[in-house]
């Protein structure tokens, strides 16, 4: 199977952490995203060990919490001992409402509005990344008016274009998020941050991109910046101390995607990074890592029920389910691809090809086009599969359709942890 959490029990059906994904269905209602709460903590724990093993004690994981946000998620990443990264004051709001340790946070974005950088400084987010010239001089006045120093990271491009979607590339120089190094853009940017009072200017950060395979892109980021630090030394007389090389390691959606063990990408940037250091003898930071995908992706699925089935002659039979791009958008928005199961029939072959499409009122709003999946019926409770990340927090009210619940998985146990959205919901900020 596709991921370690999904496997097939003696009815036949699909089970999701050893919980019957049919049940699920049944018992929660649909659409419903369910989560192996037990694969999110053994990858927690992977890249914990693995950068423990790489770094000494002198780094840590940042969990991306874009990815898949809520109190129950960064509750486990308090037991398992790591950071996490947020983007938005909402995020930061739902971190601390869940007792996370604002120090453990690291905030970033390319337009943090004036508020949320003072909601963020109030509350004691440990680090703030700088994205653009506004933002320190916010960060000076806010420093000043609340008598504080605030730790910052300058987001820097690489200028390494990885293999990826264009809307998931993030590393090069035609890019929204922070300071260009080929244009010395980033220098200048560094070197500003050390006329501003208040700001202690930490390290540097980067992040090439996501559903990365290869890791090449992660030796050279790891490289790129510690030149660069090197460089800043050079000029300033400041030595950073923590270097932050991003997330965006690849998991596997379709068979073709060779998913790598986590593991190999923190050896190879490890080793690139110690080597670059001792050629220009620098001092090995404190290193930060943020996966996202790779943490929540593969332990999360999506159950649907099958309604109308559309049979086009010479062109197409579309499988309508009853969510969509409303609970998933991923689809409509860069043709993500994904593994498809009717959780009913797992043993029976995959021998239909089907358009798998939502339920709302776009034409583009199909989960999966010319997909394998088992022969489907009215009724099926059909899955997607590693739908963890950028699902669940991608979703939308679109055509007034209320969020799907959260399930997760322990032990074969189900416990829901966000709440299916009802109608009251829906209309509780009409005026
Ligand atoms: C999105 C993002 C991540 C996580 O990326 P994944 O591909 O989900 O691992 C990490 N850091 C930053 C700055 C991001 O924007």
């Amino acid at each position: 199977m596709i991921s370690k959490s999904i496997a097939v029990n003696n009815d036949g059906h699909l089970t999701i952490g050893g919980a019957d994904c049919v049940d699920l269905a049944e018992r929660y209602g649909t659409p419903l995203y369910v989560f192996d709460e037990n694969l999110i903590r053994s990858t927690i724990a992977e890249f914990r060990e693995s950068i423990k093993k790489h770094y000494g004690g002198n780094g840590r994981v940042l969990y991306a919490s874009k990815a898949f946000s809520c109190k129950e998620m960064y509750r486990i990443c308090r037991s398992e001992g790591i950071g996490a990264d947020v983007v938005s004051a909402g995020e930061i709001y739902t971190a601390v409402s869940a007792g996370f340790d604002p120090s453990l946070l690291v905030f970033h974005g390319n337009n943090k509005a004036y508020d949320e950088l003072l909601y963020a400084v109030k509350v004691g987010v440990g680090r703030i990344v700088v994205d653009n010239f506004s933002e320190l001089k916010n960060l000076e006045s806010i420093a000043e008016s609340l008598g504080k120093e605030v730790n910052i990271i300058l987001r820097i491009k690489p200028g390494i274009d990885v293999h990826t979607h264009d809307y998931i590339k993030t590393g090069q120089i035609d890019c929204k998020f922070g300071f260009a190094l080929e244009n010395g853009e980033a220098m200048n940017a560094a070197l500003e941050c050390l006329e501003h009072k208040g700001v202690n200017l930490k390290g540097f950060h980067c992040h090439i991109g996501s559903q990365i395979f290869t890791t090449e892109p992660f030796c050279d980021a790891a490289k790129i910046m510690i030149q660069f630090a090197a460089d800043f030394r050079d000029k300033s007389g400041v030595t950073v101390t923590e270097i932050d090389l991003g997330g965006g390691f690849g998991v596997k959606y379709v068979e073709s995607d060779d998913q790598q063990p986590f593991d190999s990408f923190m050896a190879t940037a490890a080793d690139a990074l110690k080597a670059e250091c001792d050629r220009l003898h620098f001092p090995i930071s404190f290193v930060y890592i943020e996966p996202g995908r790779s943490i929540v992706g593969p332990a999360g699925i999506t159950l649907y029920k099958v309604g109308a089935i559309k049979h086009i002659e010479n062109v197409r039979t579309f499988v309508s389910v009853d969510g969509g791009m409303s609970d998933n958008p991923r689809y409509a928005l860069y043709n993500a691809e994904y593994t498809i199961e009717i959780a009913n029939k797992a043993t029976e072959p995959k021998s239909f090809v089907a358009t798998v499409a939502g339920k709302c009122c776009e034409s583009g709003d199909l989960l999966q086009e010319h997909v394998k999946i088992q022969q489907p019926d009215v009724g099926d409770t059909l899955a997607v599969l590693t739908t963890g990340a950028y699902c669940y927090s991608m979703a939308s009210n679109y055509n007034r359709i209320p969020r799907a619940a959260v399930v997760f998985v322990k032990d074969k146990e189900s416990r829901v942890v966000i709440n299916r959205e009802t109608y009251e919901d829906i209309i509780k900020n009409d005026v």
